[in-house]
């Protein structure tokens, strides 16, 4: 692609130079073509294929970098297909499925005794999720199961996430057979598949976000998304962020929308308490009419 610029370059300068606008009164002669330069005309041209992105064509060198702090407007990404907000959560296994199917998420139904009669529909994410591939990044591979209804409100938050030019979630663990809430010692969303634990966030030409790292700032028991909002108002928008916190508000960003969209009902942050430090624990809570961060 360079010598083809470089080559034609040179070949609108030789045309717009020669004439005498261009160098004065005075005829500016062509400079000499030597057969070198031939070369670089000849060789690459024919044989370059053009490749079809269907975006506007942005000339080499010119397009801008990726906005790595820039804070994207995530409450003008429109919905995703198919079913969001607390419908997902009410979703029958049938249901489900063939939502899954009709979305092109892929999957497989897990066969795994330990799933069995605890999680209602077992599934194993096998490729991108709205265009976001989901890698486990935890150690026993039981954990990498999840409920369907768990999948389809990570597709419904998929826009979101590539509003930020996330490609891939890395995440800690879905399915833990038996987990209970620390505090409480109540069923934890694990214990069901309906909850999952994301820590990196992969970018396309971006570093990734580590929510470790990046979840700044992360005073405890500070709101992760602002002030509650009243019944039937909206919630405030985030404030801009502080100097260095630019990944923290991108991460806070994705998340809050994911709640003010209503796909997660529990959202535990590291505002919460050290188990959170390093990953936000996204859960998906059937037949409630509230949502709950920390
Ligand atoms: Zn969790």
């Amino acid at each position: 692609m360079v010598p083809r610029l470089v080559a034609t370059t040179v070949l609108l300068w030789v045309s717009a130079c020669s004439v005498p606008a261009c160098g004065g009164a005075e005829p500016v002669p062509a400079p000499a073509v030597g057969p070198a330069a031939q070369v670089v005309v000849d060789a690459p041209v024919v044989t370059e294929p053009e490749i079809a992105t269907g975006a506007e064509e942005v000339p080499e060198g010119i397009a801008p970098p990726p906005a790595e702090d820039a804070v994207p407007d995530v409450r003008a990404v429109p919905d995703a297909d198919g079913t969001t907000g607390r419908a997902i959560a009410a979703l029958t296994p049938r249901a489900c499925r063939a939502e899954l199917r009709r979305l092109g998420v892929p999957f497989t139904a897990s066969e795994d005794e330990r799933a069995e009669g605890v999680v209602a529909m077992a599934v194993v994410p096998t490729g991108p999720v709205g265009g976001v591939t989901l890698e486990f990044a935890g150690r026993r591979a039981l954990h990498r199961i999840m409920d369907c209804r768990l999948l389809v409100a990570i597709h419904a938050w998929a826009p979101v996430l590539r509003a930020a030019g996330v490609n891939r979630i890395r995440h800690l663990s879905a399915f833990r057979p038996g987990a209970r809430v620390a505090s409480t010692g109540q069923a934890s969303g694990h214990s069901r598949g309906l909850a999952f634990d994301p820590r990196f966030f992969d970018r396309d030409g971006a570093d990734p976000l580590d929510v470790l790292e990046d979840w700044q700032p992360r005073e405890r028991g500070a709101p992760p998304c602002g002030r509650e909002p009243e019944e039937g108002e909206e919630p405030a928008p985030l404030p801009p962020p502080a100097e260095g916190e630019e990944a923290g508000a991108i991460l806070r960003a994705m998340v809050c929308e994911g709640v003010r969209r209503e796909l997660f009902q529990v959202v535990v942050t590291p505002h919460h308490d050290d188990a959170h430090a390093n990953h936000v624990h996204l859960e998906v809570v059937p037949g409630v009419d509230w949502t709950w961060t920390g």
